[in-house]
């Protein structure tokens, strides 16, 4: 059984995180130089942990399989980032951010965790602002601020729609600096594949060369992942095409336990689905909901006239539009949090009412503001997010109504970590989306930005030398011994095995069929029959896929479709772990909707008595059933509350 010391500092929240970083055992400079870490993806995450733990003199071993830390999926992020800075006046403060995060994942996150993430949140920004990041800024020469979801206040700091590119960047330069300095080796274009233990405690990596296939060892004192989510399960995601699960669910197999698998965030705002050939889905940033107004046809029959083409939105009148979020929930209106934004769509296209041509899709509408704040200031605000809609959709957003329908896009599950973002594994560190920590069942729009740089640049370069500070006298390793000779032995005979199974389909086969299982049955909306088929699909497919995979190519090549079959041969294995603990959650929270567990106004029902805890999965073995050891949360500095938008 997985031991889970949550490591919570003493104290009343406001001064566990400053209580822990002065008590807390440093690391003195002399001695940061003799230790080595290694840190596995360069996303906002790792990148600024790495730059900030070489800035603190560590030696850093920098990975990603990209050919440069800026192609990391956290360039995509759109909307923005949320910090309690209060500059517009509104009323915003650290306890009201940490309030909203912990009532937004559906008070199933852990409190002290959480409230450090609002408090270190305002430190972001200046951060960010020092390294020359562009947030955007009111004519008075102030940072701007918009709203996102679950938030009665304007709390996000953006860059356009390209908040997660400007701050890449930011965290990139800082690592570079970082790299002529000597402090960081980045290696580009190499996948981890497997994490090596010695006496328990994490000492290295084995990663393959993207470009020659061959593989190398790589060791250190601590061992951080960084690696992002895993949403590509589903095959359709808004995720970057190569982002995966595997580093994490290497170490998961390894020993590190694996938390809320099952809770995955369904973003509503996402260009629909339009064909079978489709590989990716594309998001329209939450953003767009601060001006938007979300609707569809009162009557079914205009809906169905849309559907065939016959009448376009403009023919609707006023009266005969259905504003649903406005009129179920008029506290929050349009900017509910994103699984009652996703579920609310679903269940008026279900009814008949969505538009398109599949008839899955609702508008999103910006004739109100264009009327209201002129054309200028819509494209000043989100310019390249029109821009992106009119070439994906041939509509143009300033005449048209956009058409959006919910999508994958976040995992809020990762690797159990403590309060020092350690794993169940010692030396073995997990960071931004790639950890279960603070969002809960659910993650508020703005959010993700947020605790990754938390994690990278203010969280994990304390904590960690709670851990270094025992490993001043341990010498730096040689990769010759035993441990990294099996962990390397097991990770080519896995790619070997990969390439001789010569079968009939390709990889996209069965990764599509995969996200067809899990989109249909752990997707939206679940159900105890539903989960239970869905654990048969996977572990029939998983049999099918080690036995008709075609992998084309060479072993000792550049060969992207073996990348992708090491990435889906792990998927293959979590989608079996999603299922079975959306299936051991017997209620609804967040984006975790069981069916069978909803109030009578169709809203998620939590079952605090019996569900409020951390769900911790050990591996036992591919085929066997996994181990469940539960972490209890515990509310003291808030009330547990049906949540309510209205
Ligand atoms: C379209 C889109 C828009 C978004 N907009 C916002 C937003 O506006 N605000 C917000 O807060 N959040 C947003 N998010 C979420 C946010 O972008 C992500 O949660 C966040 O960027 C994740 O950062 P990360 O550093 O944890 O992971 P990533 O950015 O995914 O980085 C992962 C890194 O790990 C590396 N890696 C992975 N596996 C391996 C391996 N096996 N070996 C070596 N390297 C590996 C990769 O190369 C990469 O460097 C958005 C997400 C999407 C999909």
């Amino acid at each position: 059984m997985a031991n889970l010391d949550s490591k919570i500092p003493e104290g009343p929240i406001e001064n566990k995180w400053s209580n822990y970083k002065s008590k807390q055992n440093l690391v003195n400079p002399a001695n940061k130089r003799k230790l080595d870490v290694i840190v596995v993806g360069t996303g906002l995450a790792g990148a600024s942990a790495a730059a900030s733990l070489a800035e603190l003199g560590f030696k850093v071993k920098a990975f990603c399989y990209q050919d440069s830390p800026r192609r990391a999926h956290s360039i995509a992020a759109q909307g923005g980032i949320n910090a309690a800075k209060n500059y517009p006046n509104d009323g915003d403060s650290i306890y009201r951010l940490f309030y909203d995060t912990v009532k937004g994942g559906d008070y199933r996150s852990r409190e002290a965790n959480v409230y450090r993430l609002a408090e270190v949140s305002n430190n972001i920004i200046d951060q960010c602002v020092a390294q020359g990041v562009p947030f955007a800024r009111e004519y008075g020469g102030m940072l701007d601020n918009r709203s996102f979801g679950g938030a009665l206040v304007s709390r996000t700091f953006y860059a356009r729609g390209q908040t997660g590119q400007q701050l890449l960047l930011g965290a990139y330069q800082a690592q570079s600096r970082q790299v002529k300095l000597g402090n960081i080796e980045m290696y580009p274009r190499q996948e981890v594949m497997n994490v090596v233990l010695i006496d328990g405690k994490a000492r290295g990596v084995i990663i393959r060369d993207a470009i020659t296939g061959e593989t190398q060892r790589h060791s250190a004192h601590a061992v951080v992942l960084a690696t992002g989510g895993y949403g590509n399960v589903f095959f359709l995601s808004t995720m970057a095409m190569g982002s995966n699960v595997s580093a994490i669910w290497q170490a998961y197999k390894k020993g590190a336990a694996f938390s809320n698998p099952c809770y995955v965030q369904i973003h509503p705002t996402c260009i629909p689905v339009h064909g079978e050939f489709q590989s990716k889905l594309t998001l329209m940033s939450e953003s767009l909901r601060n001006d938007g107004r979300i609707w569809v046809p009162k009557q079914k029959e205009d809906a169905l006239r849309i559907q065939k083409g016959e009448i376009t939105a403009e023919d609707i009148p006023e009266e005969g539009r259905d504003y649903y979020l406005e009129r179920r929930y008029p506290a929050f209106g349009n900017l509910v949090p994103r699984d009652v934004a996703s579920r609310a769509a679903k269940e008026r296209c279900d009814a008949g009412f969505g538009v398109g041509t599949t008839g899955l899709a609702v508008f999103l509408d910006f004739k109100d503001s264009l009327e209201r704040l002129g054309k200028d200031t819509i494209e000043a605000k989100y310019g390249n997010l029109f821009q992106m809609y009119e070439k994906i959709n041939d509509f143009n957003p300033y005449k048209t109504p956009m058409m959006i329908y919910p999508a994958i896009h976040y995992t809020m599950g990762g690797l159990w970590v403590d309060y020092e973002l350690q794993t169940t594994i010692s030396g073995l560190f997990a960071v931004g989306e790639a950890n279960f920590s603070d969002h809960g069942a659910n993650r508020l729009g703005a959010s993700a930005l947020m605790q990754g740089l938390a994690d990278g640049y203010f969280v994990l370069p304390y904590t960690i030398q709670s851990y270094l500070a025992d490993e001043i006298n341990t010498p730096r390793f040689s990769t010759d011994g035993e441990e990294f000779e099996q962990a390397e032995k097991e990770t080519k005979e896995n790619l070997e095995k990969l390439m001789s199974i010569k079968g009939n389909y390709s990889v996209d086969t069965f990764h599509k069929r995969l996200g067809k299982i899990m989109w249909e049955n752990v997707g939206m909306e679940r159900n105890k029959a539903g989960l239970q088929k869905a654990i048969t699909e996977i572990q029939q497919l998983r049999k099918e896929f080690w036995v008709d995979l075609l992998v084309p190519g060479e072993l000792n090549d550049l060969n992207p479709e073996l990348q992708k079959a090491t990435r889906v041969a792990d998927f293959l294995e979590l989608g079996e772990l999603m299922a079975r603990d959306a299936l051991n959650r017997e209620e609804s929270c967040g984006g975790h909707f069981r069916e069978e567990f909803q109030t009578k106004e169709g809203e998620a029902l939590r079952n605090d008595k019996d569900f409020a805890y951390v769900a911790a999965w050990e591996f036992t073995g591919v085929d066997k059933e996994p181990a469940l050891t539960k972490e209890q949360l515990k509310f003291e500095a808030i009330e547990l509350k049906q949540r309510n938008y209205k």
